[in-house]
């Protein structure tokens, strides 16, 4: 299989920097979530808008957002 987002060759949708981003990203919204009752796409979103977030967390963000997945499973 190839990296949806990049093209890398791996072992599921996403390769080894992108999935290790994804799960950041993930245990960052469960922070988030505690603070404030935002739900997973509006996180997505500030994800994609900050300007801190890192390049790999921010195509994840991008990708995950196109795909409409509503919740992190
Ligand atoms: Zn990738």
């Amino acid at each position: 299989m190839k990296c949806s987002i990049c093209g890398r060759k791996s072992e599921g949708e996403f390769c080894d920097y992108h999935l290790l981003a994804y799960r950041k990203l993930k245990e960052a919204y469960v922070k988030w979530k505690e603070a404030t009752d935002i739900s997973w796409t509006e996180y997505l979103s500030e994800i994609v808008k900050n300007p801190f977030t890192g390049e790999w967390s921010k195509e994840v963000a991008k990708k995950l957002l196109e795909d409409g997945k509503d919740e992190a499973k």
